[in-house]
């Protein structure tokens, strides 16, 4: 029998990470895999935040700090909610975590209890289904249509939403399928929620800087529904700061306080020194991050370009994040040159991955069987060469 709780065996282990492993191994053998499963920025972290890191170390910066974070980061994070989103918070507001993905979790646990319905605008995030999980909540996934770049829509939230609905959760961008929601979709939205004052939604932002389309907005800029929008955002993709472990949440004072409580019993507060570093990449503004999207951009256009010459792919334009997220379906039935037969995208990812050695995502992972991820976060030459090689595996296929 085994020893772990039935909460643990219950839950999936990422296969973001279960990609990765599998690619790790067959490079430890030699082989030159290249591999797009990693939803992480190439990039170094700014040079100016990493100086203030050090200078953090330097002047003994290395005590336990409040729990929901320095003072000084509390306000410059306001401000910057102020500036980027026109969103009035005070620093009570605000709860800084180990990563947007505690900040995720803190939101999840003091939210949801036992039974309570969480509608996860589908395909999601890999973590969102499991968070609910833990938190003994009954997750509602609610799919997006190809047609409407994956999308979901203020009609279908409202068709979705139960007596026993407690939170929404979604990203814009969004990860895996780069959709933006737009100010107006955004204001549908808000004006179902405004009918539903019972229902919470927790608004996963990590991804605002790499929109190519310009306008980000949040949903918690729509006054009537304010109160009842969690927002939550970070440092790893806009400053290329994955391994520091540093994201935060805004919420109202209550909600915060709630996230602040269970912080204080898991984790205490993120790293003193990630926190200097992240108040000095939020006093440099967003210049860094603009010189990033850039790339993220090119790679995109590029990608696409590459996309569109491979039968079978069917992939709406990413407004952001750094993904491409194809329908690969047109696939599902052929034959393998050893005869096998591809049945799902997992299947298809696999194949790739032996085949062509270039590491993707199944889209299962995210809820969206059809789909494969791919992450345009890698170099050109390696992107050019990845995709030339996945051409060739497909066109293998009978
Ligand atoms: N939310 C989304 C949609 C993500 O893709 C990720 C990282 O992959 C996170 C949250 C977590 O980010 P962090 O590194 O800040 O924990």
């Amino acid at each position: 029998v085994s020893v772990i709780s039935d909460r643990i065996n219950a839950l999936e282990a990422p296969q973001t990470i279960e990609m990765a492993k599998k690619a790790r191994a067959l490079a430890a053998q030699g082989v030159d895999v290249i591999s797009l499963s990693f939803g992480e920025p190439d990039f170094q972290t700014p040079q100016y935040i990493k100086d203030a890191a050090k200078q953090a170390i330097d002047e003994g910066f290395t005590f336990y700090t409040p729990v929901p974070g320095i003072p000084q980061l509390r306000q410059a994070i306001c401000d910057k909610l102020k500036r980027d989103n026109n969103l009035d918070y005070q620093p009570d507001s605000i709860v800084v975590s180990t990563g947007a993905k505690q900040a995720l979790a803190n939101a999840v646990l003091a939210l949801v209890n036992p039974g309570d319905e969480v509608i996860i605008f589908s395909p999601f995030w890999v973590s969102y289904e499991e968070m609910v999980k833990l938190a003994e909540g009954v997750t509602v996934r609610l799919e997006g249509a190809l047609e409407n770049d994956y999308k979901v829509t203020a009609a279908q939230l409202e068709a979705a939403i139960t007596p026993r609905t407690k939170l929404v959760m979604y990203s814009s961008p969004c990860n895996p399928t780069g959709a933006v929601w737009s100010r107006q979709e955004l204001a549908d939205i808000a004006a179902v929620l405004a009918r539903h004052p019972q229902v919470l939604v927790v608004a996963d932002e990590i991804y605002e800087y790499i929109n190519f389309v310009g306008e980000h907005a949040s949903l918690a800029q729509f006054e009537e529904v304010k109160d009842q929008v969690v927002t939550v955002n970070g440092f790893s993709k806009g400053y290329a700061m994955t391994g520091w472990r540093i994201g935060y949440l805004a919420a109202r004072p209550d909600i915060a306080a709630a996230c602040d409580k269970l912080q204080s019993q898991v984790t205490s507060a993120t790293c003193s020194i990630t926190q200097r570093a992240a108040l000095a990449a939020l006093q440099g503004g967003r210049a860094s991050a603009d010189e990033m999207v850039a790339a993220y951009r090119r790679r995109r256009d590029l990608v696409l370009e590459m996309v569109k010459d491979i039968p079978g792919f069917v992939t709406p334009t990413p407004e952001g994040a750094f993904y491409i997220f194809p329908d690969v379906s047109a696939y599902f039935g052929k034959l393998t040159p050893a005869g096998d037969t591809i049945t799902t995208s997992r299947e298809l990812a696999l194949y790739l991955l032996n085949d062509a050695h270039v590491a993707a995502v199944d889209g299962g992972a995210f809820g969206a069987p059809r789909c494969l991820r791919f992450s345009t976060a890698a170099a050109d030459d390696k992107l050019i060469e990845a995709f030339r090689r996945i051409a060739l595996s497909l066109a293998k296929l009978h």
